[in-house]
């Protein structure tokens, strides 16, 4: 005999709505470090402290009204309450049959503890938890079925074999809803182990001496499951099925949210619905008008800075040009652009620079946003090596050989492209 409740038959199964107990420690041992929580993982939930120099230790109790994780529903938070502290506790496994609640402190063997469950996190699993089987009701009599799921942070999912239409998406929450508003009762049947189905069962998970459960909701569903679960349908408020995600192959990731949820996804997209009326100044029928109207001009705007830009390169590389026939050296500086693309395309519009032609300086960018420097011509990268061998510009990278030079300046200090200009002025060549 176990000297604990297995799980199976904890009393958070048993009566899933306890919110206090009171029960005794039966071990405490110290582990090294939590063990990283698979669901909590998944779903992002909080987990038990992973810096391992912090202490974790680990406590059965006789019995718990803390759900360790599994069949798919993270585990509990909860508070353990000795007669002289109080322990947060953010993780209980379950180590093949017995749930194994994960705290800061040693607790004493036999020491009277006080439970206390995070009611609404747990309730709001219950939520999920119910209305997944409730869809997944559904869908199996639409001869489709669920392969997997997760209760996420704050949206769940079921995997299915294919990607319902939207026709289908409407029928099935359209019917969940309907389930919801007709209050079926939900109830924990722990029939011979003979009937139930144990393909579902954790490979860890000892059948003989376990307890299997079958969760029934009304006569429309019958599903073996260790979770937590609601007493009626009503009390799930309601289901959104919300969008689709293509996942291994032609299956589909349906994702859903019930109960609380929904209405906190109500208020936060009338919080963003009410932000874009501010910013786009319209009604919420006209954003998406006045979203394509923004796209339209960018467009527009950009074709236009495509043609000003080839009339800008083309004038600014005559000049070039002509400096550099006249005194064989040419500056350019554009603190307005930050990259190299607007002096690849006056280089190229340069044409081929023959030897002895001279040098060219082309510098970019303005203060904290950086920029670039590219120096081509005659003895390029001696030129740019003094530009950093005197520190003209600090913050400069890069490298090259011969007649072509081209660097990064993470950011312009005060005062650096007037010293650069007057390093081109006496540059002699
Ligand atoms: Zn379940």
């Amino acid at each position: 005999m176990a000297a604990s409740a297995v799980v199976g038959a904890l009393a958070c199964q048993v009566d899933s709505y306890l919110r206090n107990f009171e029960t005794t420690v039966v071990s405490c041992r110290q582990i090294k470090t939590a063990p990283p929580s698979k669901a909590s993982k998944k779903s992002k939930l909080p987990t038990t402290p992973s810096d391992d120099t912090q202490e974790c230790f680990e406590v059965e109790l006789k019995d718990t009204i803390l759900f360790p994780e599994g069949g798919g529903q993270p585990s509990d938070h909860g508070v353990i309450a000795t007669p002289d502290a109080e322990f947060p506790v953010l993780a209980i496994r379950r180590a093949l049959l017995t749930a194994l609640h994960q705290v800061p402190k040693h607790i004493e063997p036999n020491t009277l503890v006080k439970l206390e469950v995070d009611w609404k996190r747990r309730f709001d699993h219950m939520q999920q938890h119910s209305g997944q089987h409730l869809i997944s009701a559904i869908l199996d009599q639409m001869e489709v079925p669920t392969l997997a799921w997760s209760l996420g942070e704050k949206v769940s999912y079921v995997e299915l074999p294919r990607k319902l239409t939207d026709e289908e998406v409407l029928e099935v929450e359209d019917r969940c809803n309907d389930v919801i508003r007709q209050g079926i009762d939900i109830w924990v049947e722990v029939p011979d182990k003979d009937l139930v189905n144990k393909n579902k069962l954790p490979d860890d998970y000892d059948a003989e001496r376990g307890i299997l459960r079958v969760v029934h909701i009304g006569n429309l569903d019958a599903n073996p499951c260790c979770g937590t679960h609601l007493k009626n349908t009503r009390e799930m408020g309601s289901i959104t099925l919300l969008h689709q995600l293509p996942i291994r192959g032609l299956n589909s990731r349906l994702h859903f949210m019930i109960g609380d949820r929904v209405r906190e996804y109500a208020r936060e997209s009338n919080n963003l619905t009410r932000a874009l009326n501010s910013r786009l100044s319209c009604q919420t029928e006209e954003i998406e008008l006045k979203i394509s109207r923004l796209e339209s001009q960018l467009r527009d705007s950009l074709k236009r800075e495509k043609l000003w830009m080839a009339d800008v390169v083309k004038a600014e590389a005559a000049r070039v040009n002509e400096e550099l026939k006249l005194v064989k050296k040419s500056y350019v500086y554009r603190g307005d652009i930050v990259g190299l693309d607007y002096f690849n395309s006056l280089v190229v519009e340069m044409g081929k620079l023959e030897p002895n032609s001279g040098v060219v300086i082309l510098a970019s960018g303005a203060g904290k946003n950086g920029g670039a420097l590219l120096v081509i011509g005659d003895g390029a990268d001696k030129v740019a090596s003094k530009i950093r061998d005197d520190c003209i510009i600090k913050a400069l990278k890069g490298g090259g050989k011969g007649a072509k030079w081209q660097g990064k300046i993470t950011q312009w200090e005060k005062g650096e492209v007037e010293s650069l200009e007057a390093f081109f002025d006496r540059l002699e060549v």
